[in-house]
């Protein structure tokens, strides 16, 4: 049973984590929110979450930093004594091609969507090990399976997580931890909405046609994914029956990656 035990949830004060870190504390465990906001700007969230019937706390740490990470992980472990579910979901994107894309901006996304998640993975890795159980959620992309133009830094990191996923799920596996990535494809959240304006502009094309014809093209279904059932598959990776799934990469794309 889930009740009881401890997730953290990285950049949970938005989007996909939000969502997540909302079916997390529905099936019963108690979850560190973060974010790079303060948390004034969270509260109302974390109140919301809390009275759902779990203990829920915010930590703001800009998770670029490794140290920040560590720190992360430190106060879960304070507040609540160990970390039993993982979630590496904080990610930040830009859409620009190879000559124009900023190195400083190649730096960050790495340092975020791939790099935060070795060092909270490492960080909370020997205390699974210690209880003999562990579950640890990286949200990847459909972007970590295929690639588009103009997102070099996102494609790569997300290609990357999914390497990592495999490695630790190698290393853990008779230590009762899985590790597993989930491959979203489209959700309309903040992360989605800013990149619109950007690739309308690199394309040269309206701002509805990249809704119709650049985002929801890569999806069959034609429909946006939901971060409730973003939630949903990250449950069920934290359940025992997916105690035999680890090291996967599992696409919640609409289709995407069978074209
Ligand atoms: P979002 O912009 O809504 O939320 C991003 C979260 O990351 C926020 O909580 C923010 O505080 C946090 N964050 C940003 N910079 C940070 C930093 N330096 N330190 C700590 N936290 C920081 O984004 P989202 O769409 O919910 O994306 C969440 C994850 O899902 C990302 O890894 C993203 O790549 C991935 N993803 C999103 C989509 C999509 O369509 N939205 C698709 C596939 C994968």
């Amino acid at each position: 049973t889930l009740s009881g035990k401890t997730a953290i949830v990285t950049g949970s004060s938005s989007g996909i984590g939000l969502g997540i870190a909302e079916g997390l504390v529905k099936a019963g465990l108690n979850v560190m929110m973060n974010g790079i906001e303060p948390a004034d700007a969270v509260e109302a969230d974390r109140a919301r979450l809390e009275a759902l019937g779990s203990k829920v706390l915010y930590t703001s740490a800009n998770l670029m930093d490794p140290a920040g990470v560590r720190g992360l992980v430190e106060a879960t472990v304070d507040a609540f004594g160990s970390v039993d579910v993982l979630v590496n979901n904080a990610g930040i994107q830009h859409v620009a091609p190879i000559e124009d894309f900023p190195e400083a901006k190649w730096d960050a996304i790495i340092a975020l969507n791939l790099s935060s998640a070795f060092h909270a993975t490492k960080a909370v890795v020997p205390g699974m090990k210690a209880k003999g159980w562990g579950r640890v959620v990286n949200i990847a992309s459909a972007h970590g399976l295929v690639a588009s133009p103009f997102k070099s830094a996102y494609v790569t990191a997300k290609h990357g997580i999914l390497g990592l996923t495999k490695t630790v799920a190698l290393e853990t596996a008779e230590a009762g931890i899985t590790v597993n990535a989930i491959c979203p494809g489209y959700v309309l959240t903040p992360l989605v909405e800013k990149q619109i304006p950007d690739t309308a502009n690199a394309r040269g094309i309206s701002e509805e046609e990249v809704k119709r014809d650049v985002l929801l093209a890569a999806q069959p279904t034609k429909q946006f994914v939901t971060v409730e059932q973003l939630a949903g598959t990250t449950v069920f990776l934290c359940s025992d029956d997916a105690a035999s799934i680890t090291g996967s990469a599992i696409p919640v794309e609409g289709g995407w990656v069978a074209h």
